[in-house]
């Protein structure tokens, strides 16, 4: 039998918790031939939805689960981490300055980083879900001197899956047809879902478009409708649903690491992977890019051509970025 991979998930008495360590249990993250141990994090306030979900996943019986821990000690919670799902975060409130935002994540993503340097497996994979995330991934990167970079990423797979889904819509094409699609800096409103390279059944999509709707109405739908959609898809739903999007997240998260773990058969996706300085992105940002996954590692499609307006839309979510990075250095958090 295989040896159980130990999976850690902070923030798992929340609502993208509950959503995700089902599907893991499962065998949805890793395979139905790896078992998996699963190491649970939480704040105090938080423990008992934590147990509470323990005791269910104890009720499922999955074959596949060799163990679940429940604690609020972030190092005893990534000891032997392979995997490292960090979910919980503090949200932004009303009034809240970003600042205040940034230094109370902080204040959560700089000890776990610690921990994680500490106490994790030689092959810790983390993938940040909790906002800001690109940001936060960077902070626990930064304490975590003995874990290559590369292996701090943070999650813009939903922002891909959603702009899959629109356009999925658009081309009248089963969503596995579609390729090339682009997520490119920050996971946030400032973000860039780039269609440039987007493939429907074969056909460029731009193209495609075009010749369906006239060039100029293509234009207006992708600046007017499918990139603002994309981006705040977040508010859409919670403005339809009553609250935030929870299965979604939680399925881009699983994809996110399947394909770091498994590989990308199908072409590209999108992950907000460290800078080599790629694209112009500055080196040492935690950016979205078009990413393959080879040997279990993500590397950056090269080559792509840029024209100016995706260069304008990706240096203004990279500019953000760096403008994040400024004030995480000026607060000392990095
Ligand atoms: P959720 O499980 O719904 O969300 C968790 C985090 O994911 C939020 O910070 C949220 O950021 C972020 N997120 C990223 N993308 C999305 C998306 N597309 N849709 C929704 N959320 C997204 O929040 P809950 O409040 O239910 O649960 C959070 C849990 O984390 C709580 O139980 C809390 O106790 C715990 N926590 C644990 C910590 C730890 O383990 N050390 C530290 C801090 C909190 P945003 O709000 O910006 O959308």
């Amino acid at each position: 039998a295989k040896k159980p991979v130990t999976v850690t998930l902070t923030g798992a008495g929340g609502q993208i918790g509950y959503a995700l360590l089902f599907r893991i249990a499962s065998g949805a993250l890793l395979g139905p031939e790896t078992p998996v141990r699963l190491h649970l994090l939480e704040i105090p306030q938080g423990l008992r939805a934590a147990e509470g979900a323990a005791l269910e996943l104890q009720d499922s019986a999955f074959p596949l689960l060799a163990g679940v821990e429940v604690t609020d000690d972030a190092h005893t919670a990534f000891s032997g981490a392979n995997i490292g799902l960090l979910v919980g975060a503090r949200p932004r409130t009303a009034g809240m300055e970003r600042a205040e935002l940034l230094q109370a994540n902080g204040g959560i993503f700089g000890p776990q980083g610690a921990a994680i340097n500490a106490a994790a497996a030689d092959d810790i994979r983390v993938v940040v879900v909790g906002n800001p995330a690109n940001t936060n991934a960077l902070i626990a990167s930064a304490h975590a001197p003995d874990v290559p970079a590369e292996r701090f990423t943070a999650l813009t797979r939903l922002d891909h899956n959603r702009a899959l889904g629109q356009l999925s819509v658009a081309t009248d094409t089963p969503v596995a047809e579609i390729r090339g699609v682009t997520i490119w800096g920050n996971h946030s409103a400032s973000q860039f879902p780039d269609l440039a390279h987007a493939t429907a059944a074969g056909d460029a999509v731009p193209a495609l478009l075009s010749a369906r709707l006239g060039h100029e109405a293509y234009r207006e739908w992708l600046v007017g409708e499918f990139i603002p959609r994309v981006a705040k898809r977040g508010a859409e739903i919670i403005e339809v649903r009553g609250s935030s999007s929870v299965a979604s997240a939680a399925a881009a998260t699983i994809d996110h690491v399947r394909d770091w773990v498994q590989g990308t058969p199908d072409g590209w996706t999108s992950a907000a992977v460290v800078s080599d300085g790629s694209y112009g992105v500055p080196e040492g940002l935690v950016s979205s890019f078009p990413v393959e996954s080879v040997d279990g590692a993500w590397r950056i499609v090269q080559g792509l051509a840029i024209d100016e307006f995706a260069r304008h839309r990706i240096d203004a979510s990279v500019a953000e970025l760096v403008d994040e990075r400024e004030q995480v250095r000026s607060l000392g958090l990095i």
